[in-house]
């Protein structure tokens, strides 16, 4: 069985093998893109080398870079736990092209990673390309027959970094699970079928064009590669298994929490609070070890959002003291080899994330119980929607971030007046506007006084004003 981290180096070293720099994943904090919450691809890095706005001593680069999709145009917080792929945090392998490489190469690197290195079954791999790129639907011929080719439209297959700049078609590659996986919709096919039976291995994105603000598409003097394939999803398939949760990378984690818990993972519904509790652990600790802090705002406040989730599916498993601190050394022993940088962090961010656990565990008691007596009373009343009033009283009172309670009324079959909600935010932020206004004018107000001469306080003092000392 090949291990996560062989995988991990076999990817890095296949494509320095093939001409490409090593570089080293960036921070999870954005160092250049303001309107990024977290970094949530291996271009993120790239982005002003792509924009041609910097240059670099290399045209070919490859990484493993950490990732999270958790708040912001990428989120996948709802998803973890339900679906067998998707993380919070999770690394992304990928190779860049800037200008030197394009479309041939990409697929053929690909493809030979994945047949040849990795050796993983070509009858079972299927491509989407975008409708329109025929010369990528040519190109896959040379390796996949056309009838597991399948085209995509714009949403699936075209891939743009913003509004303007470059942009291009996309292709990405799936592995079919089995038929015995498919779900109950009734067209299980890929691009038609969101489930776990089709699973995207890895995208590559022609960037090819660049849009102005007309939408106008011109094509790109140097055309890039930008690639990227989640090393959990690659590791499930090669270590066949059905789960990213059953990967060397995560079951350890659950294998640590059945022994804190004393109860088994079962997998299915059941092992629900188990998977997230794994995979949160592992963004709170990357997180934290890159700087962010459990807060209020913004990057901060998905952090606390994601600890007190995970604190609160701890409740599930009986966890009704801190724990998530004591899951810390389990992620960085898994993890020091290929981030270094944990290691030297474990102290501080076992610290936070205690205080944090410390602090939400002294409400959260108190907050469930009064959502579970809403929930009930409720549905005597044959009720299934909880007020937004209510939510908001969670939140205000108890510190639910609004997803908790919306997790909890959907295990209820219940929804949550998500819209009074908002307002009641909104009301909320206002006034609290409105009271750092009114301290800001008595501020400015003490500040003018303060630098007024003092000759003008004659009133107080008339024997030595400043005027009558000069
Ligand atoms: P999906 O359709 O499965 O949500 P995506 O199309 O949003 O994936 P991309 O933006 O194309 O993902 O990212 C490139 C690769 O990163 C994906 O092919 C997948 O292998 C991996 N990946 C994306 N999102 C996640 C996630 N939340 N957890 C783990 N791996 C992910
Ligand atoms: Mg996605
Ligand atoms: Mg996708
Ligand atoms: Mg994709």
């Amino acid at each position: 069985m090949m291990t996560s981290h062989e995988i991990r180096e076999k990817f890095l070293s296949y494509f320095e093998s093939k001409g490409h720099t090593r570089v080293d994943s960036s921070s999870l904090i954005p160092q250049n893109d303001p309107t990024l919450l977290f970094t949530n691809a291996g271009m993120n890095q790239f982005k002003d080398v792509f924009l041609g706005l910097k240059s670099l001593p290399y045209s070919r680069a490859v990484t493993c870079q950490k990732c999270v999709r958790a708040g912001g145009k990428h989120n996948d917080l709802e998803s973890v736990g339900k679906t067998a792929r998707h993380h919070t945090f999770f690394e992304m392998l990928g190779n860049f092209s800037f200008g030197d490489y394009f479309k041939k190469e990409a697929i053929e690197y690909a493809w030979e990673f994945l047949t040849d290195v990795l050796k993983l079954p070509k009858e079972q791999l299927w491509v989407s390309v975008f409708e329109e790129d025929e010369e990528a639907f040519e190109l896959w011929q040379a390796y996949i027959p056309a009838d597991r080719i399948v085209r995509l439209g714009e949403k699936d297959n075209f891939w743009s970094m913003g509004d303007t700049g470059p942009c291009g078609p996309c292709s990405e590659i799936y592995i079919d699970r089995g038929e015995e996986h498919s779900c109950n919709a009734k067209e299980c096919a890929l691009g038609k079928c969101d489930c776990d039976r089709w699973r995207e291995l890895w995208n590559l994105v022609f960037m090819q064009y660049s849009r102005d603000e007309n939408g106008t598409m011109t094509p790109l003097p140097k055309p890039s590669i930008d690639t990227g394939m989640g090393l959990e999803r690659i590791a499930t398939v090669m270590q066949d298994v059905y789960s990213n949760y059953d990967t060397d990378l995560l079951r350890p984690i659950i294998t640590f929490l059945e022994s804190m818990t004393g109860k088994k993972y079962k997998g299915g519904e059941e092992g629900f609070p188990f998977r997230v509790i794994a995979d949160h652990s592992r963004a709170i600790t990357f997180l934290i070890s890159d700087g962010v802090l459990p807060g209020n705002e913004g990057r901060n406040y998905v952090l606390r959002r994601i600890i007190r989730r995970a604190a609160r599916y701890g409740k599930e498993l009986n966890l009704n003291e801190p724990f998530l601190y004591k899951i810390v050394p389990q992620v960085v022993s898994l993890m020091k080899d290929a981030y270094p940088e944990l290691e030297k962090n474990i102290t501080y961010i076992q610290k936070i994330v205690k205080s944090e656990e410390e602090r939400f565990l002294e409400t959260l008691s108190d907050g469930l119980k009064i959502l579970y007596e809403n929930i009930e009373r409720l549905s005597k009343e044959n009720k299934r929607e909880i007020p937004g009033r209510t939510a908001f009283m969670l939140y205000d009172t108890y510190g639910f971030p609004i997803d908790l309670t919306c997790d909890i009324a959907e295990e209820n079959g219940m929804s949550v007046d998500i819209k009074t909600f908002e307002q009641l935010m909104t009301k909320q932020r206002e006034k609290a506007k409105a009271a750092r206004k009114e301290m800001y004018e008595v501020d400015e107000f003490f500040k003018i006084i303060a630098h007024l001469p003092s000759s003008v306080f004659v009133g107080y003092d008339t024997f030595e004003s400043s005027s009558s000392v000069q």
